[in-house]
């Protein structure tokens, strides 16, 4: 599995006939402020061919749209490869976003000149050197006035690209502070659902400093450094701020922005501290990958629900859903379930494992 698969996977961390895709109306039960629109996390192509032949992409996009997909969500940075699918998806009358990783930076360079751009835990260690659960588990800090910075650069790069629809922001927020059932069970940690100082962060100089003249304590020494409300609120209130710096980038530049976020607003607070609810943006995908967390199938409406209400029709939302862990049936039934809970559509992962058997299942599941 390669490494962003992989990582993709573990985030739980990213379909109509053509007559209902964009322009109409979502089904009743769904959010009627929002129009339908369906979309797809997909994956560059050079695992199948390392110079992604245009004829590749052409196959992909087409079956994508002929399959009711309206947007398709690139995984990559790179603006060759955005440069080349561009023309190919607006043939296909797919519109593009570049789908970015943005705080898991497991970059060598940016380790060496910045390493104090990376998050610290409760135990005062770097995740440079002591990463949580997995090598590559080095995530900047959302509160770091440089990494902010940084972060805007690489937006700011992307909103050059003329007809790409927008940004989409994925690994938005801190490493997970406590593993879904299905993760944790591969890990020698405790198997419990408390928060541990080896997988809480951030305790740099930084965060440190900010929430010392903020509260007035060093978050380092409070006794209760796993719930003290208002060290909890500082690293929500963290996210939501780069977020929000990102999404005035994007806007001045032409673009949407939209991210991925854990399956419902309770449980991205607790595993990652995204308090997806307050952030400016254009749209939110909930990555609800029910297997992670135990749950069946139906398990989807519940969590679409909780979303869809706590939003109260400010943005448009989508349920992600993880094809590895449904049958085309279950595809049908998962959509149907999103759009019934209030969604505006659903995001298929990954929208390259999408065929014919998903495609009508999907597609009775919106009717
Ligand atoms: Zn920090």
């Amino acid at each position: 599995m390669k490494k962003r698969q992989f990582l993709k996977v573990f985030s739980v961390a990213t379909v109509g006939a053509m007559a209902l895709s964009s322009g109409v109306w979502s089904c009743a039960g769904a959010d009627s402020k929002h129009k339908l629109k369906n979309w797809a996390w997909i994956h560059p192509l050079e695992t199948a061919d390392p110079a992604h032949s245009a004829d590749e992409w052409k196959k992909l996009l087409n079956n994508l749209k002929k399959w009711g997909i309206d947007s398709a969500l690139l995984l990559t940075q790179n603006t060759k490869i955005i440069g080349e699918v561009l023309p190919i998806a607006k043939e296909a009358a797919l519109e593009l976003h570049a789908w970015i990783i943005a705080l898991n930076w497991p970059d060598k360079t940016t380790m060496k000149e910045h390493p104090s751009w990376y998050v610290v835990n409760g135990k005062g260690e770097s995740c440079i050197e002591k990463p949580a659960y997995v090598d590559d588990y080095n995530w900047l800090c959302p509160s770091n006035p440089e990494v902010i910075e940084f972060m805007k650069k690489r937006v700011q790069e992307l909103c050059v690209i003329d007809g790409l629809a927008g940004v989409h922001l994925d690994y938005i927020r801190y490493p997970d502070v406590v593993l879904a059932p299905e993760h944790k069970a591969k890990y020698t940690i405790p198997q419990d659902d408390l928060v541990h100082p080896m997988a809480d962060y951030c305790y740099c100089e930084v965060c440190r400093s900010q929430f010392k003249k903020l509260s007035g304590m060093d978050p380092l020494t409070i006794p209760d450094q796993a719930t003290n409300q208002a060290w909890l609120n500082f690293r929500y209130d963290s996210v939501t701020h780069l977020v929000g710096e990102l999404y005035d980038v994007a806007h001045k530049g032409g673009k949407v922005l939209s991210a991925a976020v854990f399956p419902t607003p309770y449980l991205s607070k607790f595993r990652v501290r995204q308090d997806w609810i307050k952030w400016k943006l254009d749209s939110v995908m909930t990555m609800i990958y029910h297997r992670y967390e135990g749950q069946p199938v139906e398990w989807i409406e519940t969590a679409t629900r909780e979303g869809v209400e706590a939003l109260a029709g400010k943005i448009p939302y989508y349920s992600g859903l993880h094809l590895a862990q449904l049958t085309p049936k279950e595809l049908g039934v998962a959509t149907k379930l999103s759009l019934k809970a209030g969604a505006s559509g659903i995001v298929v992962f990954p929208g390259n494992k999408m065929d014919e058997a998903y495609w009508r299942s999907m597609k009775e599941g919106l009717i």
